[in-house]
């Protein structure tokens, strides 16, 4: 099946033109929905990193000596060009991932505020003015580009990570290569070409179409790339961290989550109920945000598991707009979730719903899990502390605030958490001890807004933040300027 929102094969995009794989490679992309083949892509290999990474070095001066004002109109037409095709976006990133087209469109839209965003840093991208001890004396700090960035980013929301790479890469004046997902390969391309449309000089973004460790490793390792900025896995990251650790690139890393969300006994439970839905189970549970851990006082324990059954057993699994739902991304990440159930129950866990592959007419041929909810789980073992990213939650028992804290902060991770209670003293201390980038009251475990900082403590990265203005500080070093006066030439 091909939708014709792309092509047959999808392409790179290297210094402004499509190109295949030196050595002719091709890699099959299949709909997570159906299962049914929608495009081949391009598997690039350390010849075509390296030519991409020359056309990307080539446009970089050119680039990083226009104004910061000059990136930013350009792109604002990039987003304005998402905006004008925001609905194609949409339907290819619905296509690729299963998603239901509302939601598809919601994480466009996404995308392109942050673009905007980002394109507005060409009028600020600002420095310090600061005082000196030394009289006469004038400080100030500007930012500086890079070079070449090497941005490698997971399928789970495709617009929505190309746009954080992208944006704050070029921004600040260094030329990119992406390497898309190799599950959602059309997204990227797509981009690429609203990119070109619009008036991005050849070679200032590069997109590498290509698996993880033929095409990304390659660039991670590339002594031309400046800086690598990766949304994945923490096993990845770990690889990628000892990589350019070792020629001293500088390195961004997003990675993953087991992200707790406690719900105390004073708590509204039925908005509790709502939230851990949300958290657990919006696509398809492949968040890194997602709400893997819940932690309910033993008080309304048993009363909230009988709520969230239920609002699970209610949920319509599917890619429509009907649907809570989708596919996960495709057929190993589904198999690696059922044995990670199966594993938990043999280990003395308690499957309430769920817990497998969907094997009815309508989902048989696709990906799809079973939203599942689990409970008695050892908290050391592998389902509580391994991600599993997908729409599989663990439910767990404790009997106070300060159980539920211990049992928050006990994770190799420490992306996202939230706390529902009605106690200002309770939310003020879970938000101030969590271990945690994000802390949330009352609501889900959810990301950041573009204009906010986002990322996580302990393995759920390196201490870097994205996107929000901190973005800049991955993209841009900063120069410190003085400046003396001599009073007698005045
Ligand atoms: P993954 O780590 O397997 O792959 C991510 C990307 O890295 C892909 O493009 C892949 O091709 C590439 N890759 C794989 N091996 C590589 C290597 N050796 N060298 C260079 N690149 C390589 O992750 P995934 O399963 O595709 O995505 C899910 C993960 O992403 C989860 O852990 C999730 O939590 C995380 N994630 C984190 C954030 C965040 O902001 N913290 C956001 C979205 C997803």
């Amino acid at each position: 099946m091909n939708t014709k929102l792309f092509p047959e094969i999808v392409l790179n995009w290297i210094d402004g033109a499509e190109k295949g794989a030196t050595d002719g490679a091709l890699f099959n992309n299949l709909s997570p929905a159906s299962g049914k083949m929608l495009c081949q892509a391009v598997g690039s290999k350390q010849a075509d990193v390296d030519r991409a990474v020359a056309a990307a070095k080539n446009a970089y001066p050119a680039w990083a000596g226009m104004t910061p004002v000059q990136r930013g109109d350009i792109l604002m037409a990039i987003a304005r060009n998402m905006r004008e095709n925001a609905e194609t976006i949409a339907a290819i990133v619905a296509a690729e991932t299963g998603m239901a087209p509302s939601a598809a469109l919601g994480e466009t839209g996404g995308a392109i505020a942050q673009a905007e965003f980002m394109a507005g840093e060409g009028r600020r991208l600002y420095g310090r003015t600061t005082t000196s001890a030394v009289p006469n004396k004038y400080a100030m700090t500007v930012r500086h580009p890079l070079g070449v960035a090497g941005l490698i980013i997971a399928a789970n929301t495709p617009i929505a990570n190309v746009a954080w790479k992208v944006f704050p890469a070029l921004i600040c004046g260094n030329t990119a290569v992406l390497k898309a997902a190799e599950d959602t390969p059309a997204t990227a391309w797509y981009f690429g070409k609203l990119a070109q449309e619009a008036g991005l000089p050849s070679g200032v973004l590069n997109i590498l179409q290509g698996l993880g460790e033929a095409a990304g490793a390659p660039l991670v390792a590339h002594p031309d790339v400046a800086v690598v900025s990766f949304t994945g896995s923490t096993a990845v990251g770990r690889q990628i961290a000892e990589t350019a650790g070792r020629r001293l690139a500088k390195v961004s890393l997003e990675l993953g989550g087991k992200n707790p969300l406690v719900v105390c006994d004073d708590a509204d439970l039925d908005n509790a109920v709502k939230w851990v839905v949300l958290s657990a189970f919006s696509n398809a549970g492949q968040r890194c945000a997602a709400g893997s851990r819940i932690i309910v006082f033993d008080a309304v324990y048993d009363q909230f598991r009988e709520l969230l059954v239920a609002a699970t057993q209610r949920l319509k699994v599917g890619p429509t707009d009907m649907d809570d739902l989708g596919p996960v991304i495709n057929e190993t990440q589904l198999t690696n979730m059922v044995a990670a159930v199966e594993q938990a129950s043999q280990e003395g866990a308690h499957v309430l719903i769920g817990g497998s592959r969907m094997t009815t007419p309508d989902h048989a041929d696709g990906f799809y899990m079973a939203p599942t909810v689990i409970e008695n789980a050892d908290p050391r073992s592998g389902i509580s502390t391994q991600e599993v990213f997908g729409p599989i939650t663990c439910l767990y028992r404790v009997s106070d605030f300060d159980a539920a804290l211990q049992m928050a902060n006990d994770s190799p991770y420490g992306l996202t958490a939230c706390i529902h209670s009605r106690n200002v003293h309770r939310v003020m201390e879970f938000t101030q001890k969590v271990q945690a980038g994000v802390a949330v009251v009352n609501a889900g475990t959810y990301g950041s807004e573009p204009h906010m900082p986002f990322g996580g403590v302990k393995q759920s990265g390196n201490g870097s933040r994205e996107p929000g203005t901190e973005a800049l500080d991955i993209y841009s070093n900063l120069k410190d300027i003085y400046i003396c006066v001599e009073p007698d030439l005045i």
